[in-house]
């Protein structure tokens, strides 16, 4: 009997299946593991979401106009230079669709942002992953890698999970070396958690880059990762390409109000990025005082290359109720979260060490 015939690479992928939640003896529960912001919503965005939710019997703006005035006013940017969409993993899938032809090949470190390979899959690319050196981009490597069939290259900035970050000068030379009918991605989802001045804006770069899109999102220091909310900013050329792959009112109306609303309380938003990032330097600093390998992180996650102890870990944690994000035989990432969440990972890897030294 013949059966629906469907694209083969979806073979390759398994099912979803919903992770279970870990918990301690004692039923406590610390989610490290999607680099999530701790805090709910302000008082004053909730209130922006509980209103815009009392109107979602109509559909949303198809062409997110206030949403895109507001983001183009706040980052002093034409609004014909921003496109939106469903999470920036949204806006990725878009640019790739506007690209994505049997043939082209997309260009990425690995590893880096998981959701790069499957988005390139579905849009019928060829993916060229070039390794991490010492868990950071390989830049040099990866303009070796581009050529006539590449149509785009992500850079992720600090990079997804090692928390690395490539700094001006390197990523200015890649740039130039990439053939302008390439696009460039610079994914900056952690951009608020930088703190190194090396470390560039691509908002300061954008505007004499013909190819270069800079990639943002509301998921992770605004603290909307739930509304699924992402933009992008590039030349008009480019932006105006990218719009028509929109899926349309993809993104929703209360996600609309919601980034409105939090691009005006930016103030309380970033006093929480700063809580976090003080943080990240209190785990950083003690994981390395107790002998951890531990590279620089400038997101609001830290990454133990930890190879084949991996599992175990991620299983020692699970056990006392954190959960991280594992990767086999690579190592794992750990959000960082509240200073007791912070204090409960810390803890157990602690004892996880000790029992291992023991
Ligand atoms: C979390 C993350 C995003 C954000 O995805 P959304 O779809 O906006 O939630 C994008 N890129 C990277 C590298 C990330 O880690």
């Amino acid at each position: 009997m013949s059966k629906p015939r469907f694209r083969s690479v979806l073979d390759e992928y398994v099912a979803y299946r919903p992770g279970k939640v870990a918990r301690s003896s004692e039923g406590r529960s610390y989610k490290l593991s999607s680099n999530e912001s701790p805090y709910g919503p302000l008082p004053s965005v909730r209130e922006v979401i509980a209103d815009a939710g009392g109107l979602v019997n109509r559909y949303p703006d198809n062409g997110c106009t206030a949403l895109i005035e507001a983001i183009a006013a706040r980052h002093d940017v034409p609004a014909a230079h921003v496109a939106v969409g469903c999470g920036s993993v949204g806006v990725a899938q878009m640019l790739l669709e506007s690209i994505g032809e049997p043939g082209v090949e997309v260009v990425y470190a690995w590893r880096s942002f998981e959701a790069y390979p499957t988005l390139a899959d579905l849009s019928g690319v060829t993916s060229v992953r070039v390794p991490l050196t010492d868990e950071t981009h390989d830049l040099r490597a990866m303009g070796d890698a581009i050529t006539d069939r590449t149509g785009l290259v992500f850079v992720c900035n600090p990079n997804n999970p090692t928390g690395t970050a490539v700094r001006r000068r390197e990523l200015e030379e890649f740039f130039d070396r990439v053939p302008q009918d390439c696009l460039i991605v610079l994914d900056e989802a952690y951009h608020e958690y930088i703190r190194d001045p090396e470390v560039p804006d691509g908002l300061e770069l954008y505007a004499d880059r013909p190819n270069l899109v800079v990639l943002r999102t509301f998921s992770k220091a605004y603290g909307l990762a739930g509304l699924r909310i992402g933009f992008m900013v590039a030349q008009e050329a480019i932006a105006e390409q990218v719009r028509k792959t929109y899926l349309p009112f993809s993104v929703n109306s209360v996600a609309q109000a919601a980034a409105i609303a939090s691009l005006g309380a930016e103030g309380e938003l970033l006093d929480r990025v700063a809580s976090t990032v003080k943080e990240r330097e209190r785990v950083y600093d003690t994981l390395r005082a107790r002998g951890w390998r531990v590279p620089p992180s400038e997101a609001n996650f830290v990454w133990l290359p930890l190879g084949d102890d991996t599992m175990a870990f991620s299983a020692a944690c699970d056990a006392a109720g954190v959960s991280v994000r594992p990767f086999a035989g690579e190592g794992a990432r750990v959000s960082i979260g509240s200073p007791e969440e912070n204090d409960a990972f810390l803890a157990v890897a602690e004892l996880y060490r000790t029992a291992k030294e023991g």
